[in-house]
């Protein structure tokens, strides 16, 4: 799996996964990858217009082997049918952006493995504006995997996106762009399971994102309902998770994070040539991930933003009344950085507000 060359497979909905291909796939070619590859991140996005299609001309949701791209778009109208999955919430637009982008950026004559890709899994929630959930059971998918096969729409979509769709992935990459009521920093999860080797293997792929912070999960964690990074750590096996965007708002910037993270997993597993792009951002190292609640039903103002430095005990803002009365202080849980806050004031009671992540004790 993991530091294999030369073969891959990969999943992006994003997953990432790779499968065998020769490293002089589509006749011999050699496998030198285009000038787009070696663009830099910001201006990736904007030339995903003039990036070569494949020899047919024709347009693909993923690239690799035309066998796969079939099956794969099978099962894109299977999970539709019955339930869509696990990463791209519907409403984060970014993250959407970025993988309806990243569909042509995969040149399948320079490709070794296979790339799949599917848009927006929560497709239930597309129309209909639904936030966190998918609208058919209610379910968060984000927190349904590993799914259950006789379970409702949501489980047995996830299910089927980790036995099926990415069974055979290297790495399943799970992207978000902010919902449309919260603004994130760019960060990325990954999974800690106790195994070194794995753990560290997991981390270099999440610091394949030019992140703010990298929140890899204390093993206790595995316990927990999970989001893939976990259900996929659980069974051995390699997921990530992207976050960056806000308001339902498309930006470029975010568009590029997501975008430059995905090349350059796929360029740290061998499946395309060159050099990882070095991170910009500090990719500071947390080590857990702290919701906090609304105290009262209210209005929220406050002037925290995305990856801010908070103290615990910090008041980082304030609730009140229709009436312009304070009702609630509210205060950092811990000292961290914020990982995202809600952006719309109106918040109910136990709510979440924002989440604070606490770095490592280990230095980087
Ligand atoms: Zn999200």
């Amino acid at each position: 799996m993991a530091g294999r060359t030369g073969t891959g497979h990969w999943s992006v909905a994003s997953r990432c996964s790779r499968n065998n291909a020769s490293p002089t796939s589509a006749g011999g070619r050699p496998t030198r990858p285009p000038a787009f590859l070696e663009t830099p991140l910001t201006s990736v996005a904007r030339q995903h217009e003039e990036v070569p299609r494949n020899h047919t001309g024709e347009t693909r949701y993923l690239s690799g082997r035309d066998r796969i791209f079939q099956s794969d778009l099978a099962r894109l109208s299977l999970a539709g049918l019955r339930d869509r999955g696990p990463a791209g919430r519907a409403q984060e637009v970014s993250s959407i952006e970025a993988a309806i982008r990243l569909q042509r950026l995969f040149d399948p004559e320079i490709l070794r493995g296979s790339v799949s890709i599917i848009p927006v899994v929560n497709l239930p929630a597309l129309y209909s504006y639904t936030e966190y959930t998918c609208p058919v059971d209610g379910k968060n998918i984000n927190f349904t995997f590993p799914g259950d096969p006789n379970g409702t729409f949501s489980e047995a979509l996830c299910h089927a996106l980790v036995t099926e769709w990415a069974g055979d992935a290297d790495c399943y990459i799970d992207l978000h762009g902010g919902d449309l009521r919260e603004t994130v920093s760019k960060f990325v999860m990954f999974q800690r399971t106790g195994d070194t080797a794995g753990d560290t293997f997991r981390r270099s792929l999440a610091e394949c994102f030019d992140a703010d912070l990298v929140v890899g999960f204390a093993p206790p964690h595995m316990d927990a309902p999970g989001r893939p990074p976990t259900a996929f750590a659980r069974l051995g096996r390699n997921a990530i998770m992207s976050e960056g965007g806000a308001n339902g708002i498309v930006d470029e910037d975010s568009v590029a994070y997501h975008v430059g993270g995905v090349l350059n997993v796929a360029r740290k597993l061998g499946m395309i040539d060159g050099p990882l792009s070095p991170p910009k951002r500090a990719q500071v190292l947390c080590h857990d991930y702290i919701w906090t609640p609304a105290p009262v039903d209210g209005l929220f103002y406050s002037e925290i933003k995305p990856f801010d430095a908070v103290r615990e005990g910090d008041a980082i803002g304030e609730f009140r009344s229709l009436f312009g009365e304070r009702l609630a202080t509210l205060r950092a849980p811990a000292t961290g950085y914020v990982l995202w806050r809600m952006t719309q004031p109106i918040l109910r009671e136990g709510a979440a507000v924002l989440a604070i992540a606490v770095p490592a004790a280990e230095p980087r």
